[in-house]
């Protein structure tokens, strides 16, 4: 088993020194380029101190000076102010995204850009153990074909497709099947050396979206993923919500249909059982009897074919009405439409936009704009990751002053 970093040490309170530290790292991190003097207003520390710990941070490699001015910076004296900025491969961070019948990582820098990313086809439903294996190997591959160590990687975010309470325990029977009483977060530590968060796959996506793509200035937002599972995420005021289980989101089983199918829930007429790719591509399979996969629908539609078309607007109505809902409740500024079935496009798009507005309250459905998501089948991974780059600033303050870094130049 690998050496895992004591979970505690970053929870642990901050002596003096790494509490300055911090907040001069956190400022950096939020503006991503500052100076020395911006750095002095945003953490009230004095002159002498934060030009000591800024050295200390440019020797260990963390923090880089570059030439010429921060922008409309001009110190008193006329001088530019030398422009600062976090060396974005002082450490990384992790994303995984487990799916029903996928897997995907990244390897992401400090400010979340991914450097490394592969997707793997994989049955992921009733294979747990064969499952984390795989991950845990394209962590390795990506370590090593990027030659990051395993010290500056900060932390492992897994998103997975089944509700997560706060313990990090599975919820949400039948969801998942195969998985019951499995530890994704302890198996995938023990296999990785890594420090893992782990969360529902569509919250990840919620998080990604809202800190890389389409969310990037809503703070009242939904994420919804449209794929082989539904699910969403609920930003209110700016925070995920979770729910007293980790249940919160679980868009894919609100009802649909009266006396429908029986979902893997064990309830009937669930969402996911009419508006998921899979259900649609059913649709069309009992109709034309032959072979139809979710994978032939963006195909189907581009070819203008008229069942497909009239099944995914079937889908799009559906999920709309399940949104007005959410919208009366929630009163969110922006809903962003990902998963696979985003790409059907507006043929997907405008029902459910008509949905909304014919049962929504009227003043909520017209605060409301729905929009496809940014980031596609890489918004959970990068979520995940950057759930875990979150607390970068904290883990760097620590980390740096350990020992120094072996950073390359
Ligand atoms: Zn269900």
């Amino acid at each position: 088993m690998h050496d895992l970093r004591e979970e505690s040490a970053v929870n642990a309170p901050l002596n003096l020194r790494e509490e300055g530290r911090l907040r001069v790292l956190q400022a950096l991190y939020d503006s991503v380029r500052t100076s020395r003097p911006e750095l002095i207003r945003r953490t009230g520390l004095s002159r002498a101190t934060v030009s000591a710990l800024v050295a200390d941070l440019i020797t260990t490699g963390l923090v880089q000076e570059e030439n010429g001015p921060a922008e409309q910076e001009t110190r008193p004296t006329g001088r530019p102010a030398q422009p600062l900025s976090l060396n974005p491969s002082a450490a990384y961070a992790i994303g995984a995204d487990i799916g029903h019948a996928h897997v995907r990582v990244v390897l992401c820098d400090l400010f979340g850009t991914p450097v490394w990313d592969r997707g793997e086809i994989k049955e992921v439903d009733r294979a747990p153990y064969e499952t984390l294996d795989l991950v845990a190997e394209l962590i390795d591959q990506a370590m090593r074909d990027c030659g990051v160590p395993r010290e500056r990687v900060l932390g492992l975010g897994a998103g997975i497709a089944s509700p997560v309470d706060r313990d990090g325990a599975l919820g949400g029977e039948g969801i998942l099947p195969g998985w019951t009483g499995i530890r994704p977060k302890a198996e995938l530590e023990e296999r990785t050396g890594l420090l893992t968060q782990l969360t529902n796959d569509a919250n990840a996506g919620a998080l990604a979206e809202r800190l890389y793509g389409a969310g990037r200035t809503a703070d009242d937002m939904v994420y919804v993923r449209l794929s082989a599972g539904i699910g969403a995420g609920i930003v209110a005021d700016g925070r995920l919500l979770l729910g007293a289980g980790g249940l919160a989101g679980e868009f894919g089983h609100l009802p649909a249909v009266r006396n429908g199918r029986v979902c893997r829930c064990g309830n009937r007429g669930c969402l996911e059982t009419v508006a998921s790719p899979v259900a649609i591509a059913r649709l069309l399979e009992e109709s034309w009897g032959q072979p139809v996969t979710a994978a032939d629908l963006p195909n189907l539609l581009a070819r203008g074919n008229a069942g497909a078309r009239r099944v995914i607007e079937d889908a799009g109505e559906a999920v709309g009405h399940a949104l007005a809902g959410l919208v009366t409740l929630v009163n969110p500024q922006l809903i962003v439409i990902g998963g696979d079935l985003a790409a059907a496009g507006e043929a997907l798009f405008e029902p459910v936009r008509r949905a909304i507005a014919r049962t929504a309250l009227p003043s909520a459905a017209n605060q409301v704009t729905v929009v496809a998501g940014e980031l596609g089948p890489r918004a959970e991974v990068r979520g995940a990751a950057g759930g875990v780059l979150a607390s970068a600033p904290r883990s760097l303050a620590i980390m740096s002053g350990a020992d120094p870094l072996a950073l390359p130049d």
